[in-house]
């Protein structure tokens, strides 16, 4: 899915840097939000075909920002993978109460993440 616009939301620079080259250089559109306040402003003007959405983020944690646009019905059908680095127990029904599709730890396998993208953007496809 060359083309397809990525929103990644992620506070820390190096993870920024890291995620944003390596989807860049798999041909998404990648823009960046550095909060969950961000995030949410950001997928409402922009409408991303899917969200990357860390959890631990100032202002507004992911989770919240997860809950925020799924509350919003112009924006609730996009699919969010959350990025998280706790790896507690729970942590991933947390993310998925909270209403992402899916869940991926830190450190982030770069290839597990292009493989779970692109689930996610063939079903998008399918359904609309
Ligand atoms: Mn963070």
């Amino acid at each position: 899915h060359a083309g397809a616009n990525v929103l990644l939301a992620e506070d820390r620079e190096a993870n920024i840097v890291t995620l944003r080259d390596y989807l860049k250089n798999h041909r998404y559109n990648v823009t960046v939000a550095r909060n969950g306040l961000q995030a949410v402003e950001m997928t409402r003007i922009q409408h991303p075909q899917l969200i990357l959405m860390d959890i631990q983020m100032p202002e507004m944690d992911g989770l919240d920002a997860i809950r925020a646009i799924r509350a919003d019905k112009n924006i609730a059908h996009i699919p969010i993978i959350a990025l998280t680095a706790l790896a507690m127990p729970g942590d991933r029904e947390k993310c998925l109460q909270a209403g992402a599709n899916d869940y991926i730890t830190k450190p982030v396998s770069l290839r597990q993440l292009i493989e779970l993208i692109e689930t996610y953007l063939t079903e998008v496809q399918h359904t609309h």
